[in-house]
This record gives C-alpha cells, structure tokens and sequence, in this order.
C-alpha cells in the first residue's frame, strides 16, 4: 500500500497542451477557442507581478495600452493610463499642432496640479464668470493681465465676490470686483503638492494659484482636487519623472513633420500606422522605409511597427529595427478588414505565431484588438503577448473622446473604426484604410456606440486584479513566469468545443445580473 502511493506522488501525469501544440493544428484560434488549465498556487495575488515590457526600451507596471481611436485615446485618457501603470497612444485623426498639444498636456501633467485653467482678463465681465460656472460648474478663476496662463497674475474671481451683483453684471468688469493680487495666498513654482496642500490647508482656500519669480501664473491647485488624489504607485514615468505617452503616426510621407512636432514634446513612442497600402498590413516598402527613417533621425525614439499578424511579416519590420510589434488584423471590434478583404487572422494564433518569432530578437509584441474581457487579456499574455491593446473596453469610459448620449434609456458614447466611413471623413484618416486618389471609399471599420462604463480610473484596476487572478490560476506570480511556463510547455491550454464555451458563460438562468467589481 505505502509502495503503491510513493509511487504514485512520483508520477506527473500528462495533461492539456502546450502553446506549440495549441497552435499547430491547422485552423487558426480566437480567444474563445480555447482555455488555460490550472497550476499550483502558493502566493497571494497581491503577489503578481504585472510589470512586462511595451518596447525594447520601456517597460510598463501595467500591461495595458489604450488604442490611437479618436473615440479612445487624447489627453485624458493618456493621463489615466499612465498614472495607472499602462500608456494612451494619441490618435492622429487631427492636424499634427492638436496632436503634439494633447501630448504636452500629458508630459506637462503633475497630480493635482492643473497647468492649463481657465483664466480671465480684467476687462471680461461679470457676465463672463456666469457663463464659465453654467458651462464648467466652478468659478474659481485667476485673473491675469493676457487672460491666459502664462500672464501676470492680477487676482482671483470666486463665487463670494459675485454673488451679490445683480443686473450690472454685463457692465462689471471682472478686476472691479476680483480680490486683488496682494491679497492672495499663492505659492511658487516648484513647490511639491504636499507643500501646496499644507498652504490650501492654512488658508482655508478653495483655489490656490502658482506662480514663478515675475509673478506670472503657472498653474493653479483646487482643493476638491486635493480631496480627490490618491497616490498611484504604478505610474508610467520617463527619465524627467514626466508621464509616459505614445502617439500614431502615418508612413505618408509629410508625416515626417507630425514626428518632428511630436519629438518636440518628448513623446515616448511613436506607432505607426501604414496609409500607404491602404490597409492595416504593416508589412510594407512604406512602413519599412519611414522605419529607417526615424531610426535614423531620432535614435532615442521608441517605434512600433505593424500590425502584423505573421512571423514572416514580422521579420521584416524587426529587421529594420522596430522597438516592438502590433499584432491583429481583422479582430478588433469594430473592424470589418477580414469581411472585406478576406486577409487577416484569428487573434489568438496571430498573437502566438509573431510573439514566437519576435522573442528570439527581444522584440515584445502588443495584442491588438479582439479583447472582449479580463479573460481574453489573460490568454492574450499567455500566449506570448507582453501588453495589450484595447479599443472598445475603453471606449465609453469617462476619459474617452465624446459626449455621452441617451438611445432607449441607456447612457452611450460613440465608438468607431479608424477605417469606418465616418472616421475617414475626417482629415487625416483619409488615407489609413484608402490611398488619397481612391475614388471608391472602401470601409474597414464601422461607426457604433458602447455603453457607459463609468471613469477607466475604477475600470482599470478591476481589469489589472483579474489579471493577476488569472495569473495565480495558473501558478504564474509574474507575467515573466507566465510566458517562461509558456515556453517552457509547464503552460497547458485545451481547446474548446463550440458546446465548452457556451458551458464556460453563464447557463441555465432565467435571469440574472453581471456585475463584474
Ligand atoms: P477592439 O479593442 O476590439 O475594439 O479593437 C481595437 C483595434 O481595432 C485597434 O487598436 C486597431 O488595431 C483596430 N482598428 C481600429 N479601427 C479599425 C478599422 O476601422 N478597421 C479595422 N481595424 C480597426
């Protein structure tokens, strides 16, 4: 009896597939084709380290990364990803100066500090102030001799020093009733937010403006801000201790110019996003070319290439020396490329097939497009990717582009491709999806809405727990273990029947309700 157990404790039985053989079978694998089989847990998931690498060069607390979607990724979102640990790359549906401008409020961000307010000049009227408060619902606002930042600081306008003004408000102007310089609590440039919180906290002020040695003003800190901020840990930051962006760039030609702008503003990374070919297959002359050329003219600067979906065009961009690669074609959500042009890839063995290939040269891949849930992000590493890139789980946050909407009671925000008809119209999509001179536009994308899902600031953490409880299934306590099991074939995934995954969602109710955190 002993014997038959030692013998037995010896015995490791064989089960599930590794990544190799999940993918070597012919027919190409979505997410929800297959599964990943449990491991050995001793740690907690507090314990999982999500830390893994975006380039050659950056590496990112949080393996997330926004899409460059106009109804996605400008200043706002940028921000939050990057104080959460992941990265927003600016779209470039824009003229190159808007572009560069969201990027310079993403370098220029400092918690609680806010660089761009709105100022006023003396002469603007009382009148002036009702309207700022009706439209952005505050009325702190500095006053200084431009009206703009940057200007001599002349006083301070609050709701106390209007509120008695009746119908003289139009006629008022705004330095005949601002509480004037000298008698302003300030603080200098320079100063840190603990400093500028003790000075709001002293002086029992609502706004608290700072300026540098000629007085003129810089930024300004609101003290329902200071309530709000929490630390974050995880942020994405450079050398400068600046937060981390990235920014799309096409392989046209004057694009070269949008690069330039872009470097000016000490972008991280530039992705860039073929136009010449008319498609998302980044394995071109274009792309190659505009490849050498940065690398060339801005050494420092991180590029990533794509999207590819196959080792052989990803050889192609590695040669040329790409800082990682953007794998998908035809999976994002709202993309209709596979429909159209019958190219593209089932995500899940693309994800596999160019993250295999490009490890041997140190060049981390982005799973781009096709995420759906915390699940898919899991298996989406699993597979090899080192981040990720999502669209639509982003779109309809709080930090996205757009105003919200109401269609049969449910609050939307827009969504759209890049290569929907609607994007395409706008200048400087044009030419992704289409050459300029095409006179039948050809769409890849559609233009949609997806619901309200509330500030990504709450979103994102939930997505980065799920992780790290996906990880601890497995018995992976980092993302680098993740992918060594991987290659290592510890790693076991198993296929899943069409009737596996309906046994996988939710069965068998009447009615129920998701909440996911
Ligand atoms: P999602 O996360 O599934 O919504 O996919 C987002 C990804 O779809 C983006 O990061 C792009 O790679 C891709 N994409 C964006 N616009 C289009 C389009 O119009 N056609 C095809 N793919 C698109």
């Amino acid at each position: 009896m002993a014997e038959h157990l030692i013998a037995g404790s010896k015995y490791t039985p064989e089960d599930g597939l590794t990544g190799a053989q999940l993918v070597t079978s012919g027919s190409g694998l979505t997410y929800n084709d297959f599964i990943l089989l449990p491991g050995f847990i001793n740690f907690t998931t507090d314990e999982v380290d999500l830390s893994s690498p975006l380039t050659k060069h950056i590496s990112l607390k949080t393996p997330f990364v926004s899409s460059p979607m106009d109804t996605v990724t400008e200043a706002n979102m940028a921000i939050a990803m990057a104080l959460m640990g992941g990265i927003g790359i600016l779209h470039h549906n824009c003229p190159p100066e808007f572009q560069a401008s969201q990027a310079r409020s993403v370098k220029k961000y400092k918690q609680g500090f806010i660089v761009d307010p709105v100022v006023l000049s003396p002469n603007k009227t009382v009148s002036d102030v009702y309207r700022i408060k009706q439209e952005r619902g505050f009325c702190g606002i500095p006053v200084t001799d431009t009206g703009d930042v940057n200007g001599k600081l002349l006083g301070l306008i609050a709701a106390r020093d209007i509120d008695l003004i009746g119908k003289d408000r139009s006629v008022t102007p705004v330095e005949e009733v601002m509480t004037p310089r000298r008698d302003l609590v300030i603080a200098h440039h320079g100063c840190s937010l603990d400093e500028a919180n003790h000075i709001l906290q002293e002086s029992k002020k609502g706004k608290l403006p700072i300026v540098n040695e000629n007085d003129e003003l810089v930024a300004l800190i609101a003290r329902t801000d200071l309530k709000k901020s929490r630390d974050f840990p995880l942020a994405s930051k450079d050398d400068l201790n600046r937060l981390r962006v990235g920014a799309a760039v096409s392989t046209h030609e004057e694009d070269k110019t949008r690069i330039e702008v872009l470097v000016a503003q000490d972008v991280d990374v530039v992705v860039l996003v073929d136009t010449t070919t008319d498609s998302s297959q980044g394995n071109s002359i274009y792309e190659m070319e505009m490849i050498h050329y940065i690398k060339k003219a801005y050494p420092e600067l991180q590029v990533i290439g794509g999207n590819v979906v196959t080792a052989a065009q990803a050889k192609n961009l590695i040669d040329c020396g790409v800082d990682a690669l953007r794998v998908g074609m035809g999976s994002g959500s709202i993309c209709i490329t596979q429909e159209v042009t019958a190219v593209g890839r089932p995500q899940g063995t693309a994800v596999y097939k160019v993250a295999e290939y490009a490890r041997r040269f140190g060049v981390p891949v982005i799973a781009d497009g096709g995420i759906q849930n915390v699940g898919h992000i899991v298996k989406a590493l699993a597979l090899g990717g080192s981040t990720v890139m999502m669209g639509s789980l982003l779109a309809g946050t709080n930090e996205s582009p757009g105003e919200f909407f109401f269609q049969d009671g449910v609050r939307l925000k827009k969504y759209r491709g890049m290569g929907s008809l609607p994007a395409m119209e706008q200048k400087g999509s044009m030419a992704r999806y289409f050459s300029d001179t095409d006179k039948l536009k050809v769409a890849q994308g559609v233009s949609g809405s997806v619901v309200d899902k509330g500030s990504v600031y709450g979103f994102i953490p939930y997505l980065y727990a799920g992780v790290q409880h996906g990880c601890q299934d497995i018995g992976a306590r980092s993302l680098t273990q993740l992918r060594q099991m991987m290659y290592g074939g510890e790693l076991k995934f198993e296929r899943r029947s069409p009737s596996a995954q309906v046994e996988g969602g939710v069965h068998g109710l009447h009615s129920y309700e998701k909440r996911y955190y």
